[in-house]
């Protein structure tokens, strides 16, 4: 299972529909956090996302996309945790959540790694089969100040074991199917060698999610989101304050969906949206289908499947 919820959607403030920045991603049933604006924990609490993560992502340090994570490490040091918490986030990462973490609290009873990552990283070592299963790699994004977005990329599946295949080459049911999907050749009983061709089919894609935090439409981006099976753009404005995107460093839905279009993903979603169209963000999403018809705007507990396209 890969699932995302958005926890925030709301661009610079929150407002009384849409809380600040954060967005929670669960694949196998471990959750990772990314951004964490100021009160992401209590949209945790609302949309039932587990407290139980070890990793917090940051894009960059404006305040409504990290702010939250001081009052998230006191209530989990109220809790009694003890395993570590990793954060990572660009350049400033180590001075800038290093100083947070001392506010407000005399000691964090658990240990908190920072680590600074930077464009063509890849944070690895992660998930259940630690680091045999997916990868975050990490993006330059345009927003000044060393913005980073982060792409999440399975490993690639096994292919698909045809069992009627098997039985017919007379392979008996047992180890040698569980060898031959994956992919090594069998000496069956009576002598005879078996090659998986034939019997397991080409591996399969594994699934990604691509998420930029604030920029501006970039073909750092377009790159990173090449054939995504999610592309999680900000869209802060509409085509009418296009200007205004530019001299922020932020993006217009419709060049949210050129970014999406030229990435040739699956699927767009819109985040992170100027309190003008928090209540309603129809115009953003008529102005991005227009360019790329499969987009949807988030909004606060929104979740979102993404399945295997085979
Ligand atoms: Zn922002
Ligand atoms: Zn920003």
């Amino acid at each position: 299972m890969l699932s995302v919820t958005f926890l925030g959607t709301s661009a610079a403030r929150p407002t009384v529909e849409r809380n600040v920045s954060a967005l929670a991603l669960v694949r196998e049933g471990e959750t990772l956090l990314f951004e964490c604006g100021e009160g992401t924990q209590r949209q945790m609490m609302r949309y039932g996302v587990s407290f139980a993560l070890s990793d917090i992502f940051f894009t960059h340090f404006h305040a409504d996309h990290f702010l939250g994570v001081i009052g998230l490490i006191r209530t989990l040091g109220l809790q009694g945790r003890e395993e570590p918490m990793r954060l990572y986030g660009p350049r400033g990462a180590k001075k800038l959540l290093g100083q947070a973490m001392q506010l407000g609290v005399e000691r964090v009873p658990f240990p908190i790694e920072i680590q600074e990552v930077k464009p063509g990283d890849t944070v690895e070592g992660r998930g259940r089969g630690k680091g045999e299963e997916y990868d975050i790699d990490v993006f330059a994004t345009d927003h000044g100040g060393g913005s980073v977005g982060y792409a999440i990329r399975e490993h690639e599946r096994l292919g698909r074991f045809d069992p009627e295949k098997a039985r017919v080459a007379g392979i008996p049911e047992g180890p040698l199917w569980g060898k031959l999907q994956r992919g090594e050749a069998v000496v069956l009983p009576d002598g005879r060698k078996v090659v998986p061709e034939g019997i397991v089919g080409e591996k399969r894609k594994g699934r990604s999610v691509v998420f930029t935090g604030d920029t501006r439409p970039s073909a750092a981006v377009v790159d990173a989101a090449k054939g995504a099976d999610l592309l999680i753009h900000e869209a802060t404005f509409g085509e009418e304050e296009k200007d205004r995107a530019k001299e922020t460093g932020h993006s217009t839905a419709r060049e949210a969906a050129q970014v999406a279009l030229a990435a040739n993903a699956k699927r767009l979603v819109l985040s992170h949206v100027s309190a003008r169209y928090s209540i309603s963000a129809e115009e953003l999403v008529k102005e991005a289908r227009e360019v790329f018809k499969e987009t949807v705007v988030a909004k606060d507990g929104m979740e979102i499947d993404i399945p295997f396209a085979d």
